[in-house]
């Protein structure tokens, strides 16, 4: 019996792996590694009870969206949920791209955001960052003007990098009119500033968000986007009915309620991100400044390779970027973990080196 064959350009692409081994102090994905708060918890064991298991879910998300437009002062006609931001990013590209649209990417950045244009059939128009890996906004107007995408993804703060786009730059960005510009902010809380503040329903801006960093509910998949109502409701004509279970829905409104608890943990991750720094300025390695929960080094004296299995056998993982395309060659990304794993990471590193 012939079987049937799946679409062959997926052949040629890898899916997105961060490899998990079984090591003690695991610093390869920007989790959070403190555990949500106690108090939501209880709350959503509570909660569960008076779920009506039978029905299917509110297909609007009335209230999630309405705690976190709240939470972001928008209306909730200006919020998009789904299942972690990648779903996000793939209903972008649904409505957005497609056969015969173009995204415009600028390398190194997120491998999702070309990964789902191809998957979607949407033209991926690669260009560069900087050598110091901000964006230049002169190349991202010679990208307009030629390729004239429909999308253009940004990340701020970007993964693997950690550098944040500026205010600035983003505002001259949007003036360039590239079609619909993501600023991708799944580390947006780490930094100074945020895109969320140029929304409008007049300028074609979103911002992606996710629940898998500083709310340190990866294990949850909610992300949503912050952008203009007629987005949302295209974003809207894409979404499978339903899409957004119960359970998810009720977890992430009463997490909302403890964003004073998540600007804690932010706040804490952020001092040990400096101290991580600056350890690792005193090692043999380039280490580049990051506005997010992670920071990408370089040793100097070593194959980044060959680091990153030292470590395995010393019981830290940190992610392997050392051939990551547009990243200088041998360079590795690490989370800021608890002080404790912070401190293991440090004293394996110095042993390795
Ligand atoms: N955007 C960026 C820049 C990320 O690094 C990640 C997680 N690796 C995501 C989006 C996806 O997050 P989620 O868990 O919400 O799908």
């Amino acid at each position: 019996m012939s079987f049937p064959d799946c679409r062959a350009d997926l052949a040629l692409r890898d899916g997105y792996h961060s490899p998990q081994v079984d090591v003690a102090v695991r610093l390869n994905t920007n989790e959070s590694p403190y555990p949500p708060p106690e108090g939501w918890r209880r709350d959503l064991a509570s909660a569960i009870d008076a779920v009506e298991f039978n029905r299917y879910p509110d297909r609007a998300a009335t209230e999630l969206r309405e705690a976190l437009a709240l939470l972001h002062r928008v209306r909730p006609d200006q919020v998009f949920v789904a299942n972690g931001s990648n779903e996000v990013l793939q209903s972008l590209c649904l409505a957005y791209g497609g056969p015969g649209r173009k995204a415009a990417v600028y390398e190194p950045t997120y491998a999702l955001h070309s990964h789902i244009a191809h998957l979607t059939s949407t033209e991926v128009v690669q260009a560069s960052r900087r050598d110091d890996f901000s964006v230049d906004v002169d190349l991202v107007a010679d990208v307009t003007s030629f390729s004239k995408p429909d999308i253009t993804f940004l990340c701020s703060p970007n993964n693997p990098t950690g550098d944040a786009l500026p205010a600035a730059a983003a505002a001259e960005i949007l003036g360039l009119s590239p079609g619909l510009v993501v600023v991708d902010e799944a580390y947006g809380d780490f930094a100074d500033w945020s895109a969320v503040s140029l929304v409008d329903d007049e300028i074609p801006l979103v911002v992606t968000r996710t629940f898998s960093k500083t709310w340190a509910m990866a294990a949850l998949r909610l992300g949503y986007l912050i952008g203009p109502a007629r987005v949302v409701s295209a974003l809207e004509r894409v979404a499978l009915p339903y899409h957004l279970d119960a359970f998810k829905q009720i977890a992430g409104r009463l997490a909302v309620a403890y964003d004073d608890e998540m600007r804690q943990r932010v706040g804490a991750i952020v001092s040990e991100r400096s101290r991580l720094q600056s350890a690792l300025g005193d090692l043999d390695v380039e280490v580049w400044p990051s506005e997010a929960n992670f920071l990408l080094f370089r040793p100097e004296s070593r194959k980044g390779d060959e680091v990153w299995h030292a470590l395995v056998d010393r019981g830290v993982l940190v992610r392997n970027t050392a051939s990551w395309p547009g990243l200088p060659s041998g360079c590795l990304r690490v989370t800021v973990g608890t002080p404790q794993e912070n401190d293991a990471f440090l004293s394996a590193l110095k042993e390795t080196l």
